[in-house]
C-alpha cells in the first residue's frame, strides 16, 4: 500500500499521521499475522531509531481503531493483521505457529449457531482452527526425521 493511502487510512481514523505509525501499518499490510517482535525489526529497517515502546504504542492505537486486528491464538504471541472488517478466521499449525486466513465460513458473524444460546445475544463464534502446516506436515514424514541425528547432519536446503 503506498504512504499517501496511509496516511489517508490513519486520518480517516482520526489518527495523527506519524512516522512510526506510517511504518507499523505498512509492516502489518505488507506481512499479515507477524507478531511484535517481528514487526519492530521490520519497522527499524525503516525506522531505526523506533523504539520497542513506540511500536507497541502504535500498535494498540491502531488496533483500538480498528485499523488493525489482534489476534491471539492460544499458547502463542500476539499476531497483527490489516485484514479487518470480516468475519475471517485463521488455522494455526501447532508445531510451529504458522497462521492462514479462512475466509468465514457463512460470511458472516456469527458463522457457527449455538446449540444453547442460554438467551444471549450472541454476535460472534470465535474459531480457530489448530492443525499442521504443509512444511511441519512433510518434516514429519521425512524418513531422516524417524531416528535420532546429531543437529550438524541435518542440511535442509541440500547444500552439502
Ligand atoms: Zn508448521
Ligand atoms: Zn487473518
Amino acid at each position: 500500500m503506498l504512504a499517501t493511502d496511509l496516511t489517508t487510512v490513519l486520518r480517516s481514523a482520526s489518527l495523527r499521521v506519524t512516522r512510526p505509525r506510517l511504518a507499523v501499518l505498512a509492516a502489518v499490510h505488507e506481512h499479515p499475522h507477524l507478531d511484535t517482535e517481528a514487526l519492530i525489526g521490520l519497522v527499524r529497517a525503516d525506522l531505526a531509531t523506533v523504539s520497542h515502546q513506540a511500536v507497541y504504542d502504535v500498535l494498540r492505537a491502531l488496533t483500538e481503531a480498528r485499523l488493525v486486528r489482534r489476534i491471539q491464538p492460544a499458547g502463542a504471541t500476539a499476531r497483527y493483521e490489516a485484514r479487518v472488517g470480516d468475519n475471517h478466521h485463521h488455522v494455526v499449525c501447532r508445531s510451529c505457529s504458522a497462521i492462514a486466513d479462512v475466509d468465514c465460513a457463512t460470511g458472516h458473524a456469527p458463522c457457527l449457531t449455538a446449540s444453547d444460546d442460554h438467551g444471549f445475544t450472541v454476535d460472534e463464534a470465535e474459531v480457530v482452527y489448530w492443525g499442521t502446516c504443509p512444511a511441519c506436515s512433510t518434516l514429519s514424514t521425512t524418513p531422516a526425521n524417524t531416528h535420532p541425528r546429531s543437529s550438524d547432519d541435518f542440511s535442509p536446503e541440500g547444500t552439502r
